[in-house]
Parts: structure tokens; C-alpha cells; sequence
């Protein structure tokens, strides 16, 4: 006797339309407005699972949890740091995702993971070393940013995609998740377009394609060397999309959503880090609305790289400086809770 198959499992209430979530709660004899009392809730109040839904009848939720789980990533570990929370989540096929929820004085923002591991292979980054699995789905993306606030209770107002992969190459179901985050409840959370940054290695096609998007997004590019060579070096994908590519489309970008871009350049000791680099980097940078950050190395256990004294740091700065490019350091937050992308994963999956 052949074993029957296992039934299907339910898509949770994050996966389903809004016509899909109406056919349920009708089996159920419910009317349609519950159907928004249910996505107003998740979307407005930030909630662990049903249990927080307390608009909704305990019978009513606990039918629906049968039917339609609220989510489908499971937490799987947490790390609590001084400036940051870092998650891990199990989606419905074992694949294990990262987000962290990093706070500065006044702000609480998001940064989500978009794919799971990374095909751009960044040599000085956990991810980029572990190679591409799979896209997320655009409900994988928002169910980060709306677990993170229902399990820890604190809403984030912006949310940046600087988490694992590389959001231009999972365009259509980032750009479906931006959607969900930035339409007002009940059909989203709200969140103004330009709190959510889209962070790139610099995927032209991607650029030339959010340039004709209508929706005001912040762009960041991230350059991490001035040159070809080095920047191949250090972001092997990128020999697909060289600098005198990624830079027309970037003012492509300036001019059609007439909105400033932000250079992310992660400062690595004797690789990218000298006064020369910096004035070609200026030479790059000039006559762009744009400002630039710079990332001190944070140290990644797999890789040589190291960060640069403070000294050529502010060294490097001086030069944009001097050319009037608005320049930070950033120094990335959480490193106490490992928040280099795909630290955390590697530490709890060997095999990835
Ligand atoms: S730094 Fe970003 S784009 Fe580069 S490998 Fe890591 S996740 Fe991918």
C-alpha cells in the first residue's frame, strides 16, 4: 500500500492576495471586512503571530492559524547587541535568512535580506563567500521587517536593503515587497519611500530600470574602488557592469527621479584605502548630486582584509573633503552581534 501524499501546506496570510484571504475567511463564514480588520492589524500594530491579533476572535484566529499561518519564516536565533538586534530565519525550505534591526539615536531601521546567499561574490563579505542559493519572495522580504517588530516590539521607521544578496538582481519581487512596505495599511506599513534605501553593487540594468520607477527610493551604489581593476578584484560581478557603466547610469537615475545618490566605499587596509584612490574617487564623484560613505572594514573571520589605521581613514576623507563631496564614516553598526551580512548564518549552518 502506498502512503497517501502529505497534504499541501497552507500559504500564510503574508503570501496570500487580498481575493485569496477573502475565499478563506468566507469557508469560514466570515465576511470580507475581516479580511481588512486582519491586514490592518498586522500591518499597523506589528505582531509575533496570531495571539497578538486581538481585533479577531480567539476561535477565529485559531481557525485561521489552521488554514492560513500568519508567516511562513520561523525564528531561529537572535543576537542582542549594544546598536544592534540581529535575526535569523528558517523559511519553509530550511534556507536560513538574516536581518538586523540597527538603532541610532531617534531611528530604528530594518536592513533586510533579499536573497538568500549572494551571487555577486564580494570577497571581503560572509555572504558573497558562501555563494547564490535562491531569491526571496517578495512576502519572505516584508515578513522580516514585520516579525522583526512583533517579536522585539519596537517598530522600525526606515528600512534599508543591505542584508544578504543583492536586491537589483531579485528586482520584481523586491520592487513587490517595496510595494507591500510602503503602501498605507490596510495594504501596507506605511513606510515613506524615501525611508527605504535600495543598496547596490551596481546592477545598470537594475538602476536604469528604478530610474523610470515612480516612487521616490534612496539609491545606495556601492563602489569600494575607483578603478576597474580593483573594483573587479573586490566585487568579482561587477566586470559585468564596469565603473564607466554603473556611472552614467547612476546619473540616469539623478536625473529621472531627481534624487541624490549615496556611494557606500568599505575602506580595506592597503587595497583601496590611499590618497591616490581617494582623488580618483573624487575625480568620479564630482558634478553628481551625492554624498559619500565610507565604511571602515569590519573584520570577517574567512577573509585577509583588515581595516585601515584611523589615520588613513581620515586621510582618504580629507581628499572628498577638499572636493566638496558630503562625506561621512560610518562605522557599521552591530558589531557586537557579528552584523557583517551572512555572519550570523555561516555561524549556525556549517554547510553554507
Ligand atoms: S556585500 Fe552585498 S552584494 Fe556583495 S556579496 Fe555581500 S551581500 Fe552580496
Amino acid at each position: 500500500m502506498t502512503a497517501s501524499p502529505a497534504p499541501p501546506v497552507p500559504k500564510a496570510a503574508t503570501a496570500c492576495s487580498e481575493a485569496e484571504m477573502v475565499e478563506i475567511f468566507a469557508k469560514l463564514r466570515e465576511p470580507a471586512f475581516r479580511v481588512t480588520q486582519l491586514r490592518e492589524f498586522l500591518y499597523r500594530k506589528g505582531v509575533a503571530g496570531y495571539d497578538g491579533v486581538t481585533n479577531l476572535s480567539k476561535t477565529l484566529r485559531k481557525q485561521l492559524a489552521e488554514r492560513m499561518p500568519l508567516y511562513e519564516l520561523d525564528a531561529a536565533g537572535r543576537q542582542e547587541g549594544d546598536d544592534a538586534a540581529k535575526w535569523l530565519w528558517k523559511a519553509r525550505d530550511g534556507a536560513l535568512i538574516e536581518s538586523v534591526q540597527i538603532r541610532v539615536p531617534g531611528r530604528l531601521t530594518s536592513c533586510l535580506s533579499s536573497q538568500v546567499g549572494c551571487a555577486m561574490g564580494c570577497v571581503f563579505c560572509a555572504t558573497g563567500l558562501g555563494g547564490f542559493e535562491r531569491n526571496l519572495a517578495a512576502h519572505e522580504i516584508v515578513e522580516q521587517y514585520l516579525q522583526m517588530w512583533g517579536h522585539s516590539g519596537e517598530h522600525s521607521s526606515h528600512v534599508v536593503f543591505m542584508g544578504m544578496g543583492e536586491p537589483l538582481h531579485n528586482y520584481d519581487e523586491v520592487m513587490q515587497a517595496i510595494r507591500t512596505l510602503n503602501a498605507p495599511p490596510p495594504k501596507g506599513c506605511g513606510i515613506g519611500a524615501r525611508r527605504i534605501t535600495i543598496s547596490t553593487v551596481g546592477i545598470v540594468p537594475g538602476i536604469l530600470k528604478l530610474a523610470g520607477e515612480q516612487l521616490q527610493l534612496e539609491l545606495a551604489v556601492s563602489l569600494h574602488a575607483p578603478d576597474e581593476e580593483t573594483r573587479a578584484r573586490l566585487i568579482p560581478a561587477s566586470r559585468r557592469y564596469p565603473i564607466r557603466e554603473v556611472m552614467p547610469a547612476v546619473r540616469e537615475f539623478c536625473r529621472k527621479a531627481r534624487r541624490m545618490v549615496t556611494f557606500e566605499y568599505v575602506l580595506l587596509a592597503g587595497i583601496n584605502d590611499s590618497v591616490a584612490q581617494a582623488r580618483e574617487l573624487a575625480g568620479l564623484l564630482q558634478d553628481l548630486p551625492c554624498k559619500a560613505n565610507l565604511i571602515p572594514f569590519n573584520p570577517v573571520a574567512e577573509t585577509p582584509y583588515e581595516r585601515p589605521s584611523r589615520e588613513a581613514q581620515d586621510a582618504f576623507k580629507a581628499v572628498l573633503d577638499a572636493a566638496q563631496i558630503p562625506t561621512t564614516i560610518r562605522f557599521s553598526k552591530g558589531k557586537s552581534v557579528a552584523a557583517a551580512c551572512g555572519q550570523l548564518r555561516r555561524e549556525r549552518a556549517p554547510s553554507a
